[in-house]
């Protein structure tokens, strides 16, 4: 079942009720939710695994403890940055990411993300990163030159398998 944006124009409390109901229904009748929102808290909650897109493209997939653990893909990062704490001693001081998405129909070339991401070198601009597996972690797979040895990057220290 594809869920687009399903919660995200109730209020907070017709939300929670809405959101124990999708996972009650999930768990009684074996479904699968494609869930699509841009609330991370909300993702958090119903996911059992997360695909975080940008401008069209996967650029990380894994289990929802991992990737909230420990994202990799710089957008990825800068998403769970922004997110809202009520804890004061994680105030995001600092916008974790800067300038406007491009256009989707006029992507940048190579990696999409390299107009906003803080580590785009040269290779970034002409070659597009292939999603790839995690060492010692198969479900989790991240789309960045900075996973790959040998791709050029000077960041490029992980060992990744395909
Ligand atoms: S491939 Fe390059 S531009 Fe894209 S996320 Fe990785 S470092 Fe940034």
């Amino acid at each position: 079942m594809i869920l687009d944006e399903a919660v995200s124009a109730l209020d907070k409390s017709v939300e929670a009720q809405v959101l124990n109901l999708l996972v009650d229904l999930k768990t009684r009748f074996d479904l699968t939710y494609v869930f699509i929102s841009h609330d991370l808290n909300v993702v958090r909650f119903i996911s059992d695994r997360v695909m975080v897109m940008y401008l069209g493209k996967l650029v990380e997939i894994g289990p929802v403890d991992l990737i909230y653990r420990d994202p990799q893909h710089p957008y990825t990062q800068a998403l769970l940055s922004a997110m809202p704490s009520m804890d004061p001693r994680r105030r995001t001081l600092k916008a974790p990411l800067s300038g406007d998405p491009p256009n989707p129909v006029n992507p940048p070339s190579g990696c999409r993300f390299r107009t906003r991401c803080p580590f785009a070198e040269r290779v970034c601009e002409t070659v597009q990163p292939a999603l790839l597996a995690s060492p010692g972690e198969k479900a989790h797979a991240v789309a960045c030159h900075m996973r790959v040895p040998g791709s050029g990057h000077t960041r490029a220290t992980t060992a990744v398998s395909a």
